[in-house]
């Protein structure tokens, strides 16, 4: 990077002092990851340059022939990946992604049904402060109360009651299978549209960990950043015959050029996601959340829905009297990264929360298997039993430290 280093020291800077946090850190973000470093170069390159509104050979702008190449390879690899029939890869963020699906399927003031926010739910799933719950009628679905878990009866009941024309399955802090015929069962039941945001659970839904959705939903939508472990950015699958409305609605219906240095890097994605590593990788994912689940418990900590299916799960501090901000604040000071988060029917809101939410692909990414999850564990455990004392925070930063040292973020990738 000796160009920006010359010209731009701070912005330079910025990103050394980044790179040298995500290595000295244990990232514990579930929605966060290390890619590789073909993916950082292909984002990082010329295609950024270039225009291509519109689709491969279909494009508005004259000398589009290595945007098409790309843009063909990142839809042939992810339909090899996902065995979709169409995929619209120009999303720019998954947030795009279910808002096209809205806007193609839907009009202002017809009635989405989504999980809540507060019980795991994206914003774009219908939460008031969104596009989604702005310009459609919301009607929000929970878990039980005391399972955690999704109640498919009450499900129902609420289905029926509201008439959603789309029903949106997937989220952001669940911990546990998504039974996708269960939600098809319901929105035809309603005659609902069904749309799966797998954003979170993309890359195992790609490795066959996790049953997929492509087969019982109209719609699936992903993003590429976070299991996946590629670019930021949003994809939609559907049946051919939503391919049309899908595509017009990204461009021109709220898109204009797509980001064809991210759609490269996204097709990098797919080639990895595609070899036998990325699946033992998936499988990794959830075997390191599963222990640390196990590990939680046996200090008596208690976890939502008792355990996890994926790659996340999350910590219930109501017994401790703690908030997921004082616990986020303590870990950050030991130099592990948590999100605070609202636990189901949470009475703290999402400022304080009354939880963390812990993931395990970051960590994974970078070789940390069984041994290194038991004394994550322990150390987070500890951090919660003292939260403010500082000498015990410090005291984990240093074994931190020397853990992240043996795991590398780049080499434990092959690269
Ligand atoms: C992360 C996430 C998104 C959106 O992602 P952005 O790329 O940040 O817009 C959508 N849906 C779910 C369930 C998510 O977890």
């Amino acid at each position: 990077m000796k160009h920006l280093r010359e010209f731009d020291p701070d912005i330079y800077n910025a990103i050394q002092q980044e790179a040298y946090n995500e290595s000295n850190r244990l990232i514990m973000i579930a929605s966060e990851n290390h890619v590789s470093l073909a993916i950082l170069e292909a984002q990082g390159s010329v295609l950024t340059n270039k225009y291509a509104e519109g689709y491969p050979h279909k494009r508005y702008y004259g000398g589009c022939e290595c945007a098409d190449m790309v843009e063909e390879l990142a839809i042939n690899r992810a339909k090899e990946l996902f065995g979709c029939e169409h995929v619209n890869v120009q999303p720019h963020s998954g947030s795009q992604a279910n808002m096209a699906v809205y806007m193609a399927m839907l009009k202002p003031g017809d009635t989405i049904m989504g999980l809540d926010l507060s019980c795991g739910g994206h914003l774009t799933h219908g939460s008031k402060v969104s596009f989604s719950g702005i310009v459609y009628n919301s009607v929000g679905y929970g878990v039980n109360k005391s399972t955690h878990v999704f109640d498919y009866d009450e499900l129902r009941i609420l289905a029926k009651t509201h008439k959603p024309k789309m029903i949106v399955c997937g989220a952001s802090a669940y911990p546990r299978v998504i039974d996708f015929k269960m939600f098809r069962q319901i929105a035809d039941e309603v005659g609902a549209y069904l749309l799966a945001d797998i954003a979170h659970i993309a890359g195992m839904v790609a490795a066959g960990i996790h049953p997929s959705p492509i087969a019982v939903c109209d719609f699936v939508t992903a993003t590429t950043h976070k299991t996946l472990r590629g670019p930021r950015g949003g994809m939609i699958m559907c049946r051919s015959e939503y391919a049309k409305a899908i595509d017009k609605t990204i461009f021109p219906g709220i898109q204009g050029g797509p980001l064809m240095h991210t759609i490269a890097a996204k097709a990098v994605c797919f080639k990895e996601a595609l070899t036998p590593e990325f699946a033992q990788y998936q499988q990794q994912i959830v075997k390191n959340a599963r222990i640390l689940a196990d590990e939680f418990m046996h200090y008596g900590l208690s976890i939502i829905s008792g355990g996890t299916d994926t790659h996340l799960l999350l910590i219930d501090l109501t017994q401790q009297g703690l908030t997921g901000k004082v616990v986020e604040d303590a870990l950050g000071k030991a130099n592990i990264i948590v999100n605070k988060n609202t636990i189901p029917y949470d009475p703290k809101g999402p400022v304080l929360t009354s939880g963390i939410r812990i993931g395990t692909p970051s960590l994974t990414t970078r070789g940390m298997k069984e041994e290194e999850m038991i004394m994550i564990g322990h150390w987070i455990e500890q951090a919660i039993s003292d939260p403010t004392n500082e000498e015990i925070l410090i005291g984990i930063q240093h074994q931190v430290l020397a853990l992240t040292e043996r795991f590398p973020i780049y080499e434990m990738m092959g690269q």
